[in-house]
């Protein structure tokens, strides 16, 4: 891999530098409700309407048919630039619209990947059931082919945003014999459709962007499938090798930008005798190890993309940098919370949008979602090693 990037991608970083001085919106960014949704949507649209959304997506589409490096680029830069997350985006953007284009029909493709660019849609995941997260074969969300419908009855959970939500990627079960991979489909619900009924979870770590969602004979045309009837687990996979491949990206590249934000702060701040804080020889150290294990993070991350540039979607590889990423997050929420101390509470420290404490509640979740790290681990010691499969 040639770690030198090429002209073409310096000069395509110069452009996004420009942009993004002058575009990024300067007001606190909701962290709830609807108001949530029409600014993650509201700055969605402007990424579109000056051609920066959907960098690797297909031009057709709307995209501008650019490379996952260039995709990367845009990333770093939005980092660099505090911009705000991607929110209610995360779903369309990140794994629902780089689904369908893998494996969606024409038609499936020219309705949705426009409006999910041009930011009018939010989309959620209903793929996790109180009796199905880890193992998501075993889904029973059961849908009947009644005419030209599916009819959809039972429940799912922790989806998010799903009170905010146009549309759901989610996963049923078609059929009740043999092995339960075989028997699942994927289809494209409209959070619309009469029957649906979302109740929102609150949590301990604030907004609660968790629901479950029930299905009381909610009829979605068979034209929603994606991929073919039984057939869902396969496309399931295509959707979760984005989620967990390509989807973090941003916020990897987010925890470089707050390792220098801490160094910063860490020389900023002192403690109840004067001293600055990073003249603490521990915090120091676990300064340095965190900068240099962001740096491994990258160097992961660049070396995944180099992979998947060849390909039509992330292979599981992307669940070695998935893994890092989230434990190392974790130790630099803990970390950031050390360095400010009590004021972590409340203080919202460094102009970041909460207090570091919140922060690290928040960070316990990245070691769930996306499929826990004891998932990931699986993934890693079965289909990259090549070690005996566990019970
Ligand atoms: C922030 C966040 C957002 C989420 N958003 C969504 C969403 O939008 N849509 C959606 O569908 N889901 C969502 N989820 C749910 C998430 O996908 C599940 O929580 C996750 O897959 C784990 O499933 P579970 O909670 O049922 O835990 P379980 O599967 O019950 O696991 C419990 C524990 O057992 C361990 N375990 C289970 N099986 C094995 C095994 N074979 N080997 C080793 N250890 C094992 C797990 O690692 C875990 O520690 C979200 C979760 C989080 C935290």
């Amino acid at each position: 891999m040639d770690l030198y990037l090429p002209q073409e991608v310096r000069d395509f970083r110069e452009e996004v530098r420009t942009w993004l001085a002058e575009h990024v919106p300067r007001e606190q960014q909701p962290h709830d409700g609807p108001e949530m949704r029409d600014f993650d949507l509201a700055w969605q649209r402007a990424q579109y309407e000056g051609g920066w959304a959907g960098i690797n997506w297909p031009a057709e589409y709307g995209g501008r048919g650019l490379s996952l490096l260039q995709q990367m680029i845009w990333y770093e830069e939005l980092a660099w630039a505090d911009a705000p997350d991607i929110g209610v985006s995360f779903v369309g953007i990140n794994h629902a619209g780089p689904t369908l284009i893998a494996r969606a029909k024409d038609e499936q493709k020219a309705f949705h990947l426009p409006k999910i660019l041009r930011g009018e849609v939010v989309w959620c995941q209903g793929f996790s059931e109180p009796g199905a997260g880890s193992d998501l074969a075993g889904v029973s969300t059961r849908a009947e082919i009644v005419g030209e419908d599916l009819v959809i009855n039972g429940q799912k959970i922790w989806t998010s945003y799903a009170e905010l939500a146009d549309y759901q990627e989610l996963l049923v079960r078609t059929n009740r014999e043999g092995r339960k991979h075989a028997g699942i489909t994927w289809v494209v619900c409209d959070m619309k459709a009469p029957g649906i009924t979302v109740r929102p979870i609150p949590t301990m770590s604030g907004p609660a962007h968790f629901c479950e969602v029930f299905y009381d004979d909610v009829h979605i045309p068979l034209t929603s499938v994606v991929g073919d009837v039984d057939d869902g687990w396969s496309v399931a996979m295509s959707t979760l090798s984005f989620e967990r491949g390509t989807g973090f990206l941003r916020d990897q590249v987010g925890l470089v930008r707050l390792i220098d934000q801490l160094v910063e702060l860490a020389r900023d701040r002192v403690d109840r005798r004067g001293r600055p804080r990073i003249a603490d020889e521990t915090i120091a150290e676990r300064l340095a190890t965190a900068r240099a294990e962001t740096a491994a993070l990258t160097a992961m991350a660049l070396a995944d993309i180099s992979r998947n540039a060849r390909r039509p979607q992330p292979g599981v590889e992307g669940s070695m940098v998935r893994v890092f990423f989230s434990e190392l997050s974790q130790r630099v929420a803990k970390l950031a919370v050390d360095i400010v101390e009590e004021d972590g509470l409340e203080a919202r420290a460094f102009g970041l949008p909460d207090a570091f404490a919140a922060e690290w509640y928040r960070s316990f979740a990245a070691t769930i979602a996306a499929g826990s790290k004891d998932i990931q681990r699986n993934i890693i010691g079965e289909r990259l090693l090549g070690l005996p499969k566990g019970r």
